[in-house]
């Protein structure tokens, strides 16, 4: 590619991204982590993220010792990441979130859902016994139907983990998004132990806040280094997790 072609797509992805900025900035929907469009506001920043407000089954929630039934016979979540391949790491504003081309898929009992994207928040926003953990994995399925599934990878500090040292290579640190390229099996590692974990049904924890999401929270943490924790906590410069949510008549599940 010439030099001067080089520059012209540069200025062209420039213009791209003002363009979108500033849509953003007119979106009377805009909602955030704090102050006026902050969680405790989403019900009421827009008539499609009511249910933020009025849901009866929100995510996300604590994993208290109280609320966890232990249930045999309980159908085990099968990941099988193999032919997945990340494609792209996006920085929405929100949250960092590595999108993954089909190819991956989440099986429990004879329900299938493909792998979608994964994307972090820190602190955790399920907690676990009222603790957070300092940050926690959402990777997003959804079945031909659009009926989607979480699995909850929580984060511990330990071990640097390499698959993260990938993905923060090539996170942008502003709006934005970058190529990325991980294989199937690296996607996998990330999968602790799919054979402990917690069930239950849930929402999105962003507006709008939709329900009728099956959650699944793996009980093994997954080690990232605390220059890794804190590389995220500094791109997004702020808390993305949503406070936890009332149980209400639901129960958790537990193998
Ligand atoms: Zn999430």
């Amino acid at each position: 590619m010439s030099k001067r072609l080089g520059f012209r797509i540069a200025g062209m992805v420039m213009a791209g991204l003002l363009v979108s900025g500033a849509a953003q900035a007119k979106d009377v929907h805009s909602w955030g982590y704090e102050g006026e469009n902050g969680p405790a506001k989403w019900g009421t920043l827009s008539p499609e993220f009511r249910m933020c407000a009025d849901g009866r089954n929100q995510s996300p929630i604590d994993l208290g010792r109280g609320v966890v039934v232990a249930q045999s016979g309980l159908a085990m979540p099968r990941s099988d990441y193999g032919k997945a391949r990340a494609t792209a790491v996006v920085n929405n504003g929100h949250t960092i979130k590595v999108e993954v081309a089909k190819g991956g898929t989440l099986t429990i009992g004879e329900h299938a859902y493909n792998l979608l994207q994964f994307h972090m928040h820190a602190p955790s926003e399920n907690t676990v016994e009222g603790k957070h953990f300092p940050m926690e994995i959402h990777f997003v399925h959804a079945d031909d139907a659009g009926n989607l599934a979480v699995v909850g990878v929580m984060v511990k500090e330990g071990a640097e983990n390499p698959v993260f040292r990938k993905v923060w290579e090539k996170m942008p640190a502003q709006k934005g998004k970058a190529d990325l390229a991980l294989l199937g099996e690296e996607i996998a590692s990330l999968i602790t132990d799919a054979k402990a974990f917690y069930r239950f049904n849930g929402s999105l924890t962003t507006p709008p806040c939709s329900e009728g999401v099956v959650w699944i929270v793996l009980k093994k943490p997954l080690e990232l280094s605390a220059g890794q924790i804190e590389k995220f906590r500094k791109t997004m410069g702020f808390a993305n997790n949503r406070p936890t949510q009332p149980l209400n008549a639901r129960v958790v599940v537990s193998p």
